[in-house]
């Protein structure tokens, strides 16, 4: 398969935080990649714009710099570092106050593509909107790209978005969640809307149960006190696993358009019923003697969950009685994300040895490999009679794929990629994240107000035990977390 890699249109693209962690390890990095790719237009300019006292060459250097340490070895044999560095500008600014803005202004160019890329805590995100029109740097057709987390409640996410929609047009709005850049999550949609196969399948009649694991085997190392605010039902599951969900549960859209894509994820994200008390697991790593959770967190008395796994429903005709299984956590025994679609039983077999565990289960790997397999009953080699086994039809996007999995833009890189090219249907609009948090926030404060204490499991492991009890109680069992 030959890769086709289209060049975006010519653009000015500004980082608010161009200097920091996210930038440094993921958004030059990455943009340094399409532009050893072909991408990049030779005239983009990337501004990096940040507290940080820098020059145009100080940038230069930071960026050579993170490319060195993030970039990986392709990148280093691109040979096109000094042309990519010359690219990039520099200002300093504040982003409460009235230093750069000026300067800014001047280095915009007319009749380009202009975005701004807010990878700044939240907090600034109100203040930085304000100031791009205030000092007439910005205008209808500039696009803002604004990092998670979106809020930490429904009532901080609804004024997050009052203070851009002050600002900006919800079109011109680009809210990443990164999962959805990824290869795999959009070949979801491929699979389910590009094959005539699975449509028919996808529903109550044939579907036993849906389970979205994402499994990190680090802690929460250096992020510790940040995540100890946070926990891993709004770091992960109101936004990551719920946007996963989202696109194994929604209806089919007209077109592969972005407003019919996310009205339907809205649509799902709404039907979705609250969950009980006794339908969801909290968990901190922590216990034997290996890693722990408060150690890392520095709180000896912190509650915060470092481990998710619950059971939802989705209140509609498609779905109706078909559990779906969500769990997150880190320390975990393994690095894995997947989502697994478990279809039922056969309704009768014909065979008198039909082997173990003989259900269909499509299964979308996000990592550590992106892949797809579907496992199928077929007659066991050999002579020994009519034998069923269970096996793996097995595409791996490197095997299958080659050098163009190899090559495939990382989430990031996609993602801005589509802000240049003004497609925004992989960001999440301002109503669905806000209808998310409306689904996570009881259970938060539930929590809360029954001074819930989260189960504690040994780091390695595979969870809390009372986790495995959630599929045990309805029959059925979490898929194995292994590589
Ligand atoms: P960071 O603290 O490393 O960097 C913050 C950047 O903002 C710096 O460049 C700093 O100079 C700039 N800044 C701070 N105050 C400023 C001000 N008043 N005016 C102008 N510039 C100012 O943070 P980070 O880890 O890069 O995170 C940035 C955003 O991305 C945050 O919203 C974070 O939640 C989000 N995010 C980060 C990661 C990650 O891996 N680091 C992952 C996902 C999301």
């Amino acid at each position: 398969m030959v890769s086709r890699v289209i060049p975006v249109d010519p653009f000015d693209l500004v980082i608010f935080g161009g200097t920091g962690d996210l930038a440094r390890r993921k958004i030059l990095p990455g943009l340094f990649r399409r532009f050893c790719a072909g991408q990049m237009p030779q005239d983009a300019q990337i501004i990096g714009a940040a507290r940080s006292d820098l020059d145009a060459a100080g940038f230069r250097d930071l960026v050579a710099d993170a490319i060195a340490e993030f970039g990986g070895k392709t990148l280093a044999e691109c040979g096109e570092l000094p042309a990519f560095l010359d690219r990039l500008d520099y200002v300093t600014i504040d982003a409460r106050g009235d230093d750069g803005w000026a300067e800014l202004k001047t280095k915009m160019r007319k009749g380009v593509v202009a975005a701004y890329y807010f990878s700044v805590g939240p907090g600034l995100f109100g203040d930085i909107a304000k100031r791009l029109n205030s000092w007439g740097i910005a205008d209808k057709n500039s696009r803002i790209v604004v990092e998670k987390p979106f809020g930490r409640d429904l009532a901080s996410a609804q004024d997050l978005n009052a203070s851009l929609a002050a600002e900006f047009d919800e079109t011109q709005i680009y809210r990443i969640d990164h999962y959805l850049g990824k290869e795999t999550v959009q070949n979801l949609m491929a699979i389910r809307f590009g094959n005539l196969l699975f449509e028919p399948l996808w529903n109550a009649q044939y579907i036993d149960h849906i389970q979205i694991s994402v499994a990190e085997s680090v802690g929460v190392g250096g992020r510790g006190a940040y995540y100890d605010k946070s926990g891993a039902m709004r770091d992960m599951v109101q936004n990551h696993l719920m946007q996963l969900l989202c696109l194994i549960a929604m209806e089919p859209p007209s077109k592969f358009d972005p407003d019919a894509v996310r009205d339907e994820k809205l649509k799902v994200i709404r039907a979705l019923q609250p969950v009980a008390p006794h339908e969801i697991v909290r968990g901190q790593y922590g216990g034997n003697d290996g890693p722990s959770y408060r150690d890392d967190a520095g709180d000896p008395r912190s509650f915060t969950e470092s481990y998710v796994a619950l059971k939802t429903q989705i209140a509609n005709w498609r779905w109706s009685g078909v559990p779906f299984y969500l769990r997150t956590g880190k320390r975990l025994k393994a690095r894995t994300s997947e989502i697994a679609v478990v279809f039922k039983p056969l309704p009768h077999s014909i065979f008198d040895d039909v082997g173990e565990g003989g259900q269909n289960v499509l299964a979308i790997q996000l990592q550590p490999n992106e892949g797809i397999t579907l496992d199928v009953t077929i007659k066991e080699p050999g002579p020994g009679g009519m034998r069923l086994a269970h096996v793996p039809l097995d595409m791996t996007f490197a095997e299958t794929l080659g050098d163009e999995a190899e090559e495939a833009p990382d989430a990031y890189e996609r993602l801005i990629m589509d802000v240049i090219r003004g497609n925004q249907t992989l960001f999440m609009r301002g109503d669905e994240v806000e209808a998310a948090w409306a689904w996570t926030d009881p259970i938060i404060d539930g929590w809360r107000d029954r001074h819930d204490v989260p189960k504690i499991y040994d780091a390695g492991s595979t969870g809390p035990e009372d986790a495995l009890a959630l599929l045990h109680r309805d029959g059925r069992r979490w898929r194995d977390l292994s590589v």
